[in-house]
């Protein structure tokens, strides 16, 4: 079934604006490997007119439209984004299947969210009124003091690929509900920049998705400049918005490699950054569990998006006692895996998003493989596809806690395996990582869950789960996961800053 491919421009001021330069990024659907259309690609030229018009959506009228309007002017807003993108739902989840390779059913789940992420930012605007001017108590009564939270300014928002909408939607919903303006950057892939230049094709693809929201914002009359949508490459419109004088703050979400270089970017200029990175999530499985309900969860751990999940469970640590078991289920499940066109019913496995991730991946089974590994299941490519980025989902065992596949972010559904035989192993292991994102932990002792979950190193424990994520409740990470806090109220902080005014009486 072909779907018609939108074709857009950049999103700036309000309206479709032609790039500068007059550069494109094809799109290639990972499934066929065709080219299927393009989009725009900013350059610094572009940025500079979108961080101007972002600035003066809140400066114009001295802010009273947008920054300084009331939160329930910004919720009645964020409320017809909402109700926009529930109608255009069927078409969007097609365009991010066929532009990403992820199972239809999981691309409407993601609308799904994405509507319910800026209907529950849009109450969180309205309730920001009452909070305003909130008193403090002081020990002095010749003084009083309050406090007003105020947008923190123009913020870019800079979003990765695996869930393209729904990444951009954590940080635009909460953004736009504080009363900043912003300047969203979706992905390209950013080590293909170079074959870019070569005019070479093949490893493109981008983010049509998050500019339909662009039209969203047109249909809804969301005031000029407020959201500016750029895509284009990663060393060129993100790092220009990273460094960008006038961008008061900037909200990432990608690799910890990036980050490194936005974090360096923007303490020249004493800005603050969230930064939502990379993970390697541990499932900690006990003797005790029902081991069929442990296998699915962490099938859905391991396999969903096609284990392009940051806080994907990635490393199995299972007591030794119930292993060979557990092992030989996860097997018959992975074997029941519907592997095909993302846009098949019963899909549960799409393609690798582009050719690029693909033999990233391929490469850390071969590794893996060569450093002594075992490849129980999977590893291949599916024999039955012909084209697309397919990888099988994959078993390794045999692992070391020194190899490449137990120590580094795969972004494929690939699991590696390792077992214990005390619990306080199993944190040692599960902790044995630079990243912390998510880990889970799997046991019918209430007792031990709290116990782990404590010690888990990680911004999120799922208990007898795993992935579970609500837009009310904080994500974020430790160590090189990042830090700060997209979500729940937390997220709206995070593009308010704080100001106290004390007055003598
Ligand atoms: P990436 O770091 O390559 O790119 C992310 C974004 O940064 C893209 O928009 C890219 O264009 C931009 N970028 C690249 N170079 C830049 C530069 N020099 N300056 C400014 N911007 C630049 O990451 P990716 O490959 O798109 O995404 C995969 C990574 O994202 C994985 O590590 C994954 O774990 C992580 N991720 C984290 C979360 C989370 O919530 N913690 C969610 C999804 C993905």
């Amino acid at each position: 079934m072909a779907i018609p491919i939108p074709s857009r421009q950049l999103f700036i001021n309000g309206d479709w604006a032609e790039p500068l330069l007059k550069k494109r990024i094809p799109i290639i659907n990972p499934t066929t490997e065709e080219i299927i259309g393009d989009i725009p690609a900013a350059t610094a030229e572009d940025v500079d007119v979108a961080v101007q018009a972002a600035r003066s959506a809140l400066t114009r009228n001295k802010g009273k439209d947008w920054a300084f309007a009331s939160g329930a002017v910004r919720a009645k807003y964020l409320r017809a984004i909402a109700a926009k993108i529930k109608e255009r739902k069927p078409v969007l989840a097609k365009l991010e299947t066929v532009d990403c390779g992820k199972p239809l059913s999981e691309s409407e789940a993601d609308m799904d969210d994405v509507v319910g992420c800026f209907e529950y930012y849009a109450d969180l605007a309205e309730g920001l009124d009452a909070k305003q001017k909130a008193p403090i108590s002081l020990p002095m009564k010749t003084f009083k003091s309050y406090v007003i939270k105020e947008p923190i300014g123009v913020v870019a928002l800079i979003v990765p690929w695996n869930y393209p909408l729904l990444m951009a939607t954590w940080k635009v919903a909460p953004a736009l509900a504080a009363g900043c303006a912003a300047i969203l950057k979706p992905s390209e892939l950013a080590s293909v920049y170079a074959l870019h230049l070569l005019a070479s094709v093949f490893m493109l693809l981008s983010h049509l998705t998050c500019l339909e929201l662009g039209e969203v914002c047109r249909e809804v009359d969301l005031p000029a400049g407020v959201l500016n949508i750029l895509p284009g490459l990663g060393p060129e419109a993100g790092a220009s918005l990273a460094s960008h004088p006038h961008v008061d703050k900037i909200s990432f979400t990608g690799s910890t490699v990036t980050a490194v270089k936005i974090m360096t970017a923007a303490a020249q200029r004493v800005k603050p950054v969230t930064l939502e990175l990379g993970g390697k999530g541990p499932i900690v499985v006990f003797e005790d569990v029902d081991i069929d309900k442990a296998v699915e969860w962490t099938i859905f751990g391991c396999f969903y998006t096609n284990g392009q999940i940051c806080s994907a469970t990635s490393r199995l640590i299972v007591h030794e006692s119930i292993a060979a078991e557990f092992l030989d289920r996860l097997v018959k499940w992975s074997e029941n895996i519907k592997i095909s066109d993302p846009l098949e019913e019963g899909c549960k496995l799409g393609p690798i998003v582009s050719r690029g991730q693909y033999e990233k991946v391929m490469n850390f089974i071969s590794n893996a493989k060569s450093e002594g590994a075992t490849i129980l299941y999977g590893g291949n490519r599916p024999k039955h596809l012909k084209k697309g980025f397919f990888v099988e989902p994959t078993i390794i065992t045999d692992v070391t806690t020194s190899m490449q596949i137990w120590r580094e972010e795969v972004f494929g559904p690939v699991l590696c395996v390792k077992t214990f035989t005390t619990e306080e192993e199993a944190i040692e292991l599960a902790n044995d990582t630079h990243y912390g994102l998510g880990g889970a932990v799997v046991s019918k002792d209430r007792e031990r869950c709290d116990r782990v979950s404590k010690l888990l190193q990680n911004g999120a424990v799922w208990v007898n789960c795993s992935q579970p994520c609500f837009c009310q409740a904080p994500f974020g990470g430790t160590k090189w996961s990042g830090f700060g806090r997209e979500l729940g109220e937390w997220g709206l902080e995070s593009y308010l800053s704080v100001k106290q005014v004390t007055e003598y009486v």
